[in-house]
């Protein structure tokens, strides 16, 4: 018997990797499926170039064995197998891929599948074996090794028997310890749904015994448990399959079997790709707001395999923030493979597969919207808030990709519309995209500000949500239409009333409410815009009352404000109050300057200064 030592860098790998690089000790299940995968691999491809082998299908599979007993778990192939020198090539140094050497001595072109690039996964054993046996017989070869290890001080090869050209990985399994339980591994359900889990789409058979009971013979309520070889992977992917031969239900179940959400998806992307990059994917456009999606909790990603193997769960670097509500998953044989997600960021296929998948949603969101209107606005209800911080965000860099997918309450349409439709309606001599800001539908459609812009016949872009005058800050325009507030100074209108006039003839009444209202309005004027209202505030410059008022929820917010501009209408009655007080009690003037900046305030929905200097004003005209 030869005992070798481990290389030392080997034995550092190998302590670093039993302890800390895989968190979820069962995906030694996964390596050791994936290398009897890559096994059966090299003899197809060998068949491929070599007449005097062939290779039947049928003889292929995958074996797995639990004895509960004696603590062993075996995994069996009918693989290629390995020669003495390869058990200690192989498996004596970490790191060093026997599949990378294979790939390369054989010029394999690829897309031809071979897992496992990093030359790691057989260690994996250890984090749940005590010993790991490998007992093999090359192809082509007559005698057979088994190569032992307890996976610290080094191995052992020697001869031993074995009929058939393949491997068996015996694992010795670890005994449980206080927050470990490694008993599971050595049964049914378990190894099922590891498989289920990881290695569902391997494309060979996995085959396991299956403990079932019958009724005894001659017995009407007897049972007898009996083992039967059952399949327990099912090979072929959803995503491989074609495309014509899939129903909507069996999107629809692929969805709930993933636990993607307990929705319905609102709409299947069923991607194939051949090019560049070769990959294939099912997404899905969920109906509803998953119950964490606007929190930090949320993470997005697709699920992405390489080779009939899931290599990571969430790989975020697929999809754009603004995106992360798509769920699927993505099939790429083209990633080399590695288990660092630093290593997979900076992959260049991923990268351009990412860029496709991007272009794909949009398309497919855009195609929602133009043919199926109802369902378009379902989506939008849930993430069209998701849309709109993708515009704000990253300094406006996807205005583009997201400006069609927008829409807003329409006050003349009343119901949701796109700025492109908007645009393509408005009168010739209109100048701007108008919008109000409220709370509300109902809030806005009593706001005083709108009543010019909406006398006008113009349509007015209803943003209840906080997000959306930020979102259309950055936007800035659409189609070359600039968009304004209606609560902004200049709305670009002509009027006949002629307020220069009146500002002008009451200068000394708007300069006097100006000193009142000092610090707190930037100006008092006669107003344009007010039809039946008395007052409103308007505001000038880049930050509006409304962005204030979101700026100011915030936490740690500074004290940010916007310059506001107190409107009068100088034909409403409460005018001609104001210019008797002015000319006969200035203290009355006074208070009602304040009363009416205080109403403006909560038609804006902003809180007043002083609630109870606010109430006791009124109580004085009461009186
Ligand atoms: P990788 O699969 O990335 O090459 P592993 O550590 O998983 O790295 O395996 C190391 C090498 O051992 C494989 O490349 C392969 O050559 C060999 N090997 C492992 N398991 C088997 C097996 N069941 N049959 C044949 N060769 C195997
Ligand atoms: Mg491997």
């Amino acid at each position: 018997m030869e005992k070798k030592q481990f290389k030392a860098e080997s034995k550092k790998i190998l302590d670093l990797m039993i302890n800390s690089i895989y968190t979820h000790k069962e995906i030694f299940l996964r390596e050791l499926i994936s290398n009897a995968s890559d096994a059966i691999d090299k003899i197809y491809y060998k068949a491929l170039t070599d007449d005097s082998l062939k290779f039947d299908k049928d003889n292929y599979y995958i074996k797995i064995i639990a004895d509960k007993d004696n603590r062993i778990l075996k995994i069996c192939d009918t693989g290629i197998g390995m020669t003495k020198e390869e058990l200690d090539d192989n498996l004596g140094v970490i790191a060093k891929s026997g599949s990378l050497a294979f790939k390369e001595a054989n010029k394999l072109k690829d897309g031809y599948d071979i897992i496992g690039q990093f030359g790691v996964g057989f260690y994996s054993a250890f984090m749940v074996a005590d010993t790991v046996t490998v007992v093999s017989k090359a192809l082509g070869s007559e005698e057979a090794y088994k190569w032992e290890s307890n996976g610290v001080e080094g191995y052992t090869i020697e001869p031993c028997k074995k009929d058939s050209v393949g491997t068996e990985i015996i694992l010795k399994i670890k005994q449980n310890t206080e927050d470990e339980n490694f008993d599971e591994y050595l049964e049914e359900y378990r190894i099922k749904s590891i498989v289920k889990k990881y290695s569902d789409f391997v494309r060979y058979p996995i085959k396991l015994d299956v403990t079932k009971s019958k009724l005894k013979e001659g017995s009407e309520d007897e049972y007898e448990e009996y083992t039967e070889e059952e399949v327990i992977n099912s090979m072929v992917p959803l995503w491989r399959k074609n495309k014509n031969e899939l129903t909507e239900e069996d999107y629809e179940n692929f969805y709930s079997e993933k636990h993607y959400g307990f929705d319905k998806p609102i709409k299947h992307i069923h991607i194939s790709v051949d090019g560049a990059v070769s990959y294939n994917a099912i997404l899905f456009i969920p109906e509803k707001t998953p119950y964490d999606f606007y929190t930090k909790e949320y993470e997005k990603g697709l699920e992405l395999y390489s080779n009939g193997v899931l290599i990571m769960n969430k790989c975020g670097e697929l999809l754009p923030d603004y995106f992360s509500f798509v769920k699927g998953i993505v099939e790429s044989d083209d990633l080399s493979l590695n288990i660092s997600r630093e290593l997979l960021q900076h992959d260049r296929q991923l990268k351009l597969i990412a860029k496709n998948i991007k272009n794909k949603i949009k398309n497919e969101l855009s195609n929602l919207l133009k043919n199926q209107r109802e369902k378009y606005e379902k989506f939008y209800e849930s993430f069209g808030r998701q849309l709109k911080y993708g515009i704000y965000t990253e300094f406006g860099m996807n205005k583009d990709i997201l400006q069609d997918l927008l829409m807003f309450y329409s006050s003349k349409e009343k119901k949701m519309v796109t700025l492109d439709e908007y645009v393509s309606r408005m009168p010739e001599e209109q100048k701007y995209i108008y919008y109000a800001v409220g709370d509300s539908i109902e809030r806005i459609d009593r706001l005083p500000q709108t009543e010019l812009v909406a006398d006008k016949g113009y349509e007015i872009l209803y943003f209840t949500e906080d997000i959306d005058e930020f979102a259309i800050k950055m936007l800035a325009k659409y189609k070359d239409k600039e968009f304004r507030s209606v609560a902004s100074g200049d709305l670009g209108i002509e009027t006949d009333e002629n307020t220069n006039n009146a500002n002008e003839e009451n200068k000394e009444l708007f300069e006097r409410m100006k000193k009142v209202l000092s610090g707190k309005v930037k100006d008092v004027r006669a107003s344009k815009r007010l039809k039946r209202h008395p007052v409103c505030l308007s505001s000038e410059g880049e930050l509006s009352i409304e962005m204030e008022k979101v700026l100011k929820s915030m936490p740690n917010s500074e004290d940010i404000k916007a310059d506001k501009i107190l409107e009068i209408n100088v034909k409403h009655d409460v005018f001609k109050s104001l210019k008797e007080a002015l000319d006969k009690d200035e203290d009355k003037f006074d208070l009602y300057t304040r009363l009416l900046y205080d109403q403006a305030l909560l038609i804006e929905g902003l809180p007043v200064s002083d609630p109870v200097e606010f109430s006791n004003n009124i109580c004085k005209i009461m009186m």
